[in-house]
């Protein structure tokens, strides 16, 4: 894992994707969890979870640099 935050305020406001964050895809069809999540939650992260669409959210860890998109329709 490479990303270093090198951020000015400019940078901030941007949607993870634009930030070169790692996307993991959506949650909902990983078989497992990525180890990149499984070692963020265990190093117990602040994650944001924004909705994104109707019925996604994403969760984006700053301090791991990566986001995912979960459905939560059910
Ligand atoms: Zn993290």
């Amino acid at each position: 894992m490479g990303y270093y935050r090198a951020e000015s305020s400019a940078e901030r406001g941007k949607p993870a994707s634009e930030k070169g964050y790692r996307f993991l895809g959506v949650a909902n069809g990983w078989g497992d969890t990525p180890p990149e999540v499984v070692r963020c939650r265990q190093l117990g992260h602040q994650t944001s979870d924004a909705e994104t669409r109707n019925q996604y959210h994403v969760v984006t860890c700053d301090e791991c640099g990566y986001s995912f998109e979960y459905d939560c329709s059910g």
